[in-house]
């Protein structure tokens, strides 16, 4: 897929309120910190795009950017923040699962997870809750810059013994570093593959 246009278009608090079309929609969303923002503007050539998003009060909010006036790459709230207080946990919980459950546009929400750590609890919790609800997932595994392929490929594999160990298929999982721009064309096929079967 080549981009044409990228645009922010709204940051809401309920997936109610979010764009009212039929175009498809691809979210993204993972651990604070995991490379969102960086993969975000890497897959839509954009330098600052994901930034709004980080801006004061807008970090917490269902964001949507049109992307080629065909589809919606949606980003949303990261989870994991050391210092968030139980109130806004709850929060977050209510906007994230609401919106995965019942936004209908939604094509395949991924889980982007960092290839630089061991596999996180959190991260793992959050796989088995999409599983029980049957959200559609693939995982991006970030950060995988060449100079840390050994470290990344040893993180990898520790991931994929859990995710067996719990008896569950394995989900299309891809490779992405936006600082090297690696596995980028990947993803953006798989997203235009999968835009053309449901638009
Ligand atoms: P977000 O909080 O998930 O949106 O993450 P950011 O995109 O802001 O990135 C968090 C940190 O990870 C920043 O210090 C980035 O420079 C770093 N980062 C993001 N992508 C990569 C990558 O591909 N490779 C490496 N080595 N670091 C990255």
């Amino acid at each position: 897929m080549k981009i044409q246009t990228s645009l922010f278009v709204s940051s809401n608090t309920t997936y109610k309120n979010c764009p009212n079309t039929a175009k498809p929609e691809f979210a993204f969303i993972g651990r604070s910190n995991v490379g969102k923002s960086s993969l975000i503007n890497t897959l839509l050539q954009r330098k600052q795009l994901a930034k709004v998003s980080k801006t004061p009060g807008k970090t917490q909010l269902i964001n949507h950017f049109l992307v080629n006036n065909k589809i919606y790459f949606v980003d949303l709230p990261g989870y994991g923040w050391a210092q968030v207080a139980h109130a806004q946990k709850i929060k977050w919980k209510k906007m994230v699962h609401n919106y995965l459950l019942h936004r209908e546009q939604l094509v395949v929400v991924f889980l982007l997870i960092d290839s630089k750590i061991p596999p996180q609890a959190i991260d793992l919790s959050f796989i088995d809750w999409l599983k029980e609800h049957q959200v559609y997932f693939a995982i991006i595994f970030t950060k995988t810059d060449r100079k840390d392929k050994i470290k990344s490929q040893k993180h990898y594999t520790a991931l994929v013994r859990l995710l067996e160990k719990n008896g569950a298929t394995i989900p299309d999982i891809f490779f992405a570093s936006a600082h090297d721009k690696l596995g980028i064309e990947d993803i953006l096929s798989y997203i235009q593959a999968l835009a053309a079967k449901n638009s």
